[in-house]
């Protein structure tokens, strides 16, 4: 006859015990050394504890904690889910997952614990064997983290709105700096024009050459005011968010721009069925003129400019926060001089020009005019280029309602 597994061979059964008594021995220790506060609740009573947890809980004996009732040191806050947690893990015999709360020391100072805790047998009775580990410090560098990202995002918001005003300020400043400075411009502009004109036969040569550089100054002054002003007049009046037909602003600005396209040589094709876009008619003709007259101007000698405009309608990048979920890609094209590299970014910024004035005459200010625009539409621009064969300016806009 053979035995069942559970019937034990006499001989093996000092092997048994000793086995058991090895493995206590193991859990023992182990509870012994375990840095984190175990015991066990029967009946709600404590009936163990270890060295972690007398030393969690403020205690010098066991006596001190041997006894009493995990409700006795639990904060009143956390009374009913510690009560039917330990109703689950009664009655349900569900180990329940580890949950944070308050609890009490012997010297009534309050930490925050993590607790996890297990049904298990004591001394025949379902009891509770809980874990406790003290996250207290943890808690107030994470508080002290929080605080200080609230402070210091309120600490941006402050900062960026004295920007704005800044910004605001400098822009009124240097609006009607400019508009101040065209009336006395205009009557210099005006009577170096009027000498050069009617009394030129009366001054010597030196004489002329002087009021031939007054009247050159006065009109590259008058295109930086003009400049400026558009630069300033951007940000001053509400913008609009339409529906505007891109092949109308094309269409116009081309036209308005034929006769230096003609001059030039230079064929500029346009796209066969451009879409609506949402913005703004006259930030829209600002953008693509200053595109197109640069297009015409920064082209290489003896090369015949050629301009392209081109449209790509894009549904937006999956999570893409930058640009506008469904938005068309209008690309201006030519065959000039190119722009290094180095230049992509800073070209849009005021005042940046990578030529003299004798090479190509300019303000510095249609690019960063252009950005502008963009921005208050909401949209995006950038450059592709080579030196020496060509560039292309890439705006990105809104959609319109098609
Ligand atoms: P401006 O044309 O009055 O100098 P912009 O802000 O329009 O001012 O342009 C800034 C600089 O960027 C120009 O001086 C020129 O060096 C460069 N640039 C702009 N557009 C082009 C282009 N299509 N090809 C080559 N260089 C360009």
């Amino acid at each position: 006859m053979g035995t069942t597994p559970t019937d034990p061979q006499p001989a093996n059964v000092p092997d048994a015990e000793k086995a058991l008594r090895e493995s206590e021995e193991r859990y023992r220790r182990l509870v012994d050394v375990c840095p984190d506060a175990i015991f066990v609740n029967r009946e709600n009573k404590i009936v163990f504890i270890n060295n972690a947890g007398l030393k969690l809980f403020g205690a010098t004996k066991p006596e001190q904690m041997l006894g009493t009732s995990p409700f006795d040191f639990t904060h009143p806050d956390y009374h009913a889910l510690v009560r039917e947690r330990l109703r689950r893990q009664l009655q349900l015999g569900e180990p329940v997952p580890l949950v944070e709360q308050k609890i009490y020391r012997l010297d009534g100072t309050l930490l925050t614990v993590e607790v996890a805790a297990a049904p298990v047998m004591y001394q025949g009775v379902m009891s509770v064997q809980a874990v406790l580990r003290d996250i207290t410090e943890r808690k107030r560098a994470e508080e002290q983290v929080r605080l200080l990202n609230m402070e210091l995002e309120q600490r941006v918001r402050e900062r960026t709105a004295e920007l704005e005003a800044a910004i605001r300020d400098m822009e009124a400043f240097s609006y009607s700096v400019s508009h101040d400075l065209r009336a006395p411009l205009r009557a210099i502009a005006g009577f170096a024009q009027i000498i050069a004109r009617r009394h030129r036969a009366s001054l010597n040569e030196e004489g002329q050459r002087y009021v031939d550089n007054i009247v050159q100054a006065g009109e590259r002054m008058n295109q930086l005011i003009d400049d400026l002003l558009a630069y300033s007049r951007l940000g001053r009046k509400a913008v609009g968010h339409h529906p505007v037909p891109l092949g109308a602003v094309l269409a116009q600005v081309a036209g308005d721009l034929s006769a230096r396209a003609a001059e030039a040589g230079a064929t500029m094709t346009l796209p066969e069925n451009p879409p609506t876009v949402r913005g703004d008619m006259t930030l829209l003709r600002q953008i693509f003129t200053n595109l197109l007259v640069n297009a015409l101007t920064y082209c290489r000698q003896g090369v015949p400019p050629r301009v392209a405009v081109t449209c790509e309608r894009v549904a937006g990048p999956p999570g893409g926060t930058e640009c506008p979920a469904r938005h068309v890609v209008i690309r201006v094209a030519d065959n000039g001089i190119g722009i290094a590299p180095e230049h992509h970014k800073t070209i849009f910024r005021m005042f940046q020009r990578l030529h003299s004035e004798d090479a190509f005459p300019g303000t510095g200010i249609g690019l960063a005019v252009v950005k502008k625009a963009v921005d208050l539409l909401g949209g995006r621009i950038g450059v592709e280029s080579a030196v020496g064969t060509g560039s292309t300016f890439c705006v990105e806009l809104p959609l319109g309602d098609e």
